[in-house]
């Protein structure tokens, strides 16, 4: 068996999804569990629509999702009513939002739809075009979550769940993506772009021989394409090379993706669906070796950067772990963190909570916030054990005046990560 996840591009509209059953087609003989993530833009429109429905006017919004998967159905020709019952639980959720402002349980709620529908479309269309296909909710075939509203985790019992639902299976099922069920039967979200980690963890547990995620580039980049005219696809990275490039760069594969892949060894292939006889980019436990050491150069923005200070630091024990025990009470995690004995700078993605954690550290430590960095990750199995990389690398970065704000390389020794400004990003990565 092998997971086939489409996400928004590939099913945003009908020809697009009239691809996805050909391409479904053609893998038949590989036994596909299909994965679909909601159609392109409509989870925006859902959060935009719980937002609204508070001030009692998402009449319109409401009108254009429907208007938008209307416009499938008919194109399709599939049958007219085969959302009703979605359109009448959402507009149920509107009522009862009724005046509040929606909390992340009721966002998730409204997003859900988007898979809901997008599954049940999908589904119609593979047997339409001759295949036994059945569209699931993925909570129905048992992903229970966490009840992290927003961000939820399956828990251990969603895997056993799944593959006993699945393996009895005689015909294609198309799973949603992205959402799940806590135990107490409440709809969460596995955060945005969570639909590739559905995949993942589907894979996981039916322990298929290959998970593909199926989107609108040829696969993962050397660089981002915008800023690097001849960056390439590549053919084969590792799993500890994808990790940080999901990370740290493109929006190619949800990081989250590859750790339930990772810890069965499946391999994982991302594809374009408007490629589809390209080889895309597979995802391996080893890969072959090459002559190349560094493979990609990504880039991430809107990264705040903190940088704490305390002589109390110096020779202590359990100053770090006071400091991260901040982090912890505001749910904040950290991505890139670097120490000397008096100091320690960490990188965020969101600046949501830095205020707060910066006037908790204060007793403490001397806390210094900066927004508007960029992470750039240099990454490459091949750079371990061969010196002189970030030599290079930071000699390059010096003739072109760019400052380094911060420096880390982590314990696999695949990657230099640093810190520049906002500004330079591009110039460093070029
Ligand atoms: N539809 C969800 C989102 O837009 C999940 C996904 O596409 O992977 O975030
Ligand atoms: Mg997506």
């Amino acid at each position: 068996m092998i997971v086939m996840k489409f996400g928004g591009t590939s099913v945003g509209g009908a020809d697009e999804i009239r691809n996805v059953a050909e391409i479904v087609k053609s893998n038949l003989v590989r036994k596909p569990v299909v994965v679909v993530s909601a159609v392109k833009k409509i989870t925006d429109r859902l959060i935009e629509l719980a937002n609204l429905a508070k001030e009692g006017n998402g009449n319109e919004v409401f009108s254009a999702i429907k208007n938008v998967h209307h416009g499938i159905l008919e194109e399709l020709r599939l049958e007219k009513n085969l959302l009703d019952n979605d359109f009448n639980e959402l507009q149920k959720a509107v009522k009862s939002v009724n005046g509040k402002m929606p909390d992340a349980k009721t966002l998730d709620l409204f997003q859900s739809f988007g898979e809901r529908m997008s599954s049940k479309i999908v589904a119609a269309q593979l047997s339409k075009s001759g295949m036994e296909a059945q569209a699931f909710n993925a909570f129905d075939l048992g992903l229970i979550t966490t009840s992290d509203f927003g961000n939820a985790e399956p828990l251990e019992e969603a895997f056993s769940n799944l593959d006993n639902r699945i393996k009895k299976m005689k015909f294609i099922p198309v799973i949603t993506g992205f959402i799940g069920k806590t135990r107490e039967g409440e709809i969460t979200t596995l955060g945005r772009g969570g639909s590739d980690y559905t995949a993942g963890i589907v894979g996981a547990a039916i322990n298929a021989s290959e998970i593909q995620i199926w989107t609108d580039v040829d696969g993962i980049m050397s660089a981002d394409p915008k800023i690097i005219e001849n960056a390439r696809t590549l053919t084969q990275v590792s799993f500890a090379e994808a990790s940080e490039i999901a990370y740290f760069g493109a929006k190619v594969l949800h990081p989250k993706t590859i750790i339930p892949a990772m810890e069965k060894n499946i391999p994982v292939r991302v594809l374009n669906t408007f490629n589809p006889k390209g080889n895309g980019t597979l995802i391996l436990n080893e890969v072959e070796k090459t002559k190349q050491t560094v493979k990609a150069i990504t880039s991430k923005r809107n990264i705040t950067l903190i940088h704490v200070n305390s002589k109390r630091m110096l020779g202590a024990y359990g100053f770090l772990a006071r400091l991260f025990d901040v982090f912890y009470k505001y749910k904040q995690s950290v991505d890139v963190v670097s120490t000397s004995e008096v100091s320690v700078s960490m990188t965020t993605d969101n600046s949501k909570n830095v205020e707060d954690i910066a006037s908790d550290l204060k007793g403490i430590a001397d806390v210094k916030i900066s927004k508007n960095k960029a992470v750039i990750c240099v990454v490459g199995e091949g750079m371990r054990n061969t010196p002189g990389v970030s030599g290079r690398t930071f000699s390059v970065l010096g003739k072109n005046k760019i400052n380094i704000e911060m420096i880390s390389q982590g314990a696999s020794e695949i990657n230099i990560t640093f810190v520049v400004d906002g500004k330079d990003a591009e110039n460093a990565v070029k």
